[in-house]
């Protein structure tokens, strides 16, 4: 988005990945639809970034949620917006888009270089890369740095920039987990019946937070849009405390009442397995969360099994790892940048998308945010250059 700022006003950029071929992280946003933005009310949509929702505000302003569907559709890619309010290109695919985007990049003037893997600045100021040659150096009029964050590093964003950015006294936030899954201490139980199977249509609470979703149980823990939801509060619970117990709602649609007056009906001979399936629908994975996460009393006693179906405990004890998360927190502070997002102690430097401090959750706003600060930092580095 920064190159297509700077072709539309006249410059010739060089687009240098150290990968072999480029958008890998945008193809793999298309294995799941490509949720390009979101529908929601705009008053809304601009709080969806946490501490860094007035740093970014000016950048989204410029390029909003309609802006983003007008532009795709400026490539031929017509979006719909989903039940949720995401919006995804129709046929669910990243690649035509790629594809259209930089064949009309190169048309207006870009040049692409792949395997050329940034590694710093020379003594003289040119950027050095390595490659297959060995290596190369280039020294641009102005550059736009826009090297992802922490996740997924086998698509290329390792993060390895953060040392050449710390030595010339840029302030970095530690990256973390975003939208990440989390361990939990399941018992063979689960870890060994149940990989794989999803947990649909519950309430997640935790910290005043209620969310409506569904998560996946692995062997290790929990992942899924559900868990993503809360992962910012979850994980920054787990630092402090050392572990996070998240409330589940099993049943979201039947009260505790209802629930209650499920469970007193009198019991056949049959199992309290299909008892519990009878009266209150809950069989599968959610029945045997309840045998996880409930002492085995509980089942002695209706009231505290209706109160234990809608407020399960599920003990979190630490984030996946960031290299499973699809995003991460942490990154170029915006304390280290200007409102044009050039690094203050790097004048005709500039930084954009998921290198710099801000998360959110899944829902079209990672990919926009990323698309919003490209422009500004594009933009910027024309007006940069016709100040030169
Ligand atoms: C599985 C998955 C699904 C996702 N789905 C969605 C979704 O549907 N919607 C959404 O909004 N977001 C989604 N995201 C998040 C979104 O893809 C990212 O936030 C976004 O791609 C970040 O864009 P970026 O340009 O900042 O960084 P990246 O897309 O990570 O691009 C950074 C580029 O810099 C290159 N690079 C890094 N270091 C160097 C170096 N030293 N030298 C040269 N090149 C370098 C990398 O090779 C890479 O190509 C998803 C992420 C994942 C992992």
């Amino acid at each position: 988005m920064a190159a297509e700022a700077l072709v539309s006003r006249g410059a010739r950029p060089h687009l240098f990945d150290a990968m072999p071929s480029l958008g890998r992280k945008f193809l793999m946003a298309g294995k799941s639809g490509l949720n390009l933005t979101h529908s929601e009310d705009y008053a809304a949509f601009v709080t969806r970034f946490g501490e860094a929702n007035a740093a970014l505000r000016p950048a989204l302003d410029g390029l909003t949620p309609d802006d983003i569907r007008r532009w795709a559709e400026g490539l031929d890619i017509e979006t719909f917006t989903g039940s949720s309010g995401r919006i995804f290109p129709t046929d669910f695919k990243a690649a035509p888009l790629l594809r259209h985007w930089l064949k009309r990049l190169r048309a207006n003037g870009l040049t692409t270089h792949v395997r050329h893997r940034w590694q710093g600045w020379t003594d003289d100021g040119a950027l050095k890369f390595e490659t297959r040659e060995g290596e190369v150096t280039f020294k641009p009029d102005a550059t736009v740095l826009a090297l992802g964050g922490a996740s997924w590093p086998q698509l290329g964003s390792d993060a390895a920039w953060t040392d050449w950015l710390a030595a010339r006294g840029v302030e970095i936030a530690p990256f973390q987990p975003a939208n990440c899954g989390f361990d939990v201490n399941w018992t063979p139980f689960i870890s060994e019946r149940f990989p794989g199977a999803p947990v649909k249509s519950v309430t997640l609470s935790f910290e005043g937070e209620s969310h409506r979703g569904e998560f996946v149980v692995t062997t290790k823990g929990v992942e899924g849009s559900g868990i993503y939801h809360l992962s910012a509060a979850l994980r920054d619970a787990i630092a402090r405390d050392g572990q996070a117990t998240l409330m589940l709602d099993l049943t979201p649609d039947r009260s505790l009442d209802r629930l209650r007056g499920n469970l007193s009906r009198p019991r056949d001979k049959s199992s309290f397995a299909n008892f519990l399936r009878k009266v209150t629908g809950l069989e599968g994975i959610k029945a045997a969360l309840l045998r996880e996460c409930l002492p085995k009393e509980t089942f002695d006693n209706m009231e505290t099994l209706a109160q234990g179906i809608k407020a399960l405990p599920l003990t979190l004890t630490a984030p996946r790892p960031i290299e499973e998360a699809i995003s991460s927190a942490g990154g170029i502070s915006f304390e280290a940048i200007d409102e044009t997002f050039m690094l203050r102690n790097l004048p005709g430097v500039f930084c954009a998308g998921e290198m710099l401090d801000w998360e959110a959750p899944t829902g079209g706003y990672l990919l926009t945010a990323c698309f919003a600060t490209g422009k500004v930092a594009g933009e910027a580095t024309a007006k940069w250059l016709e100040g030169q």
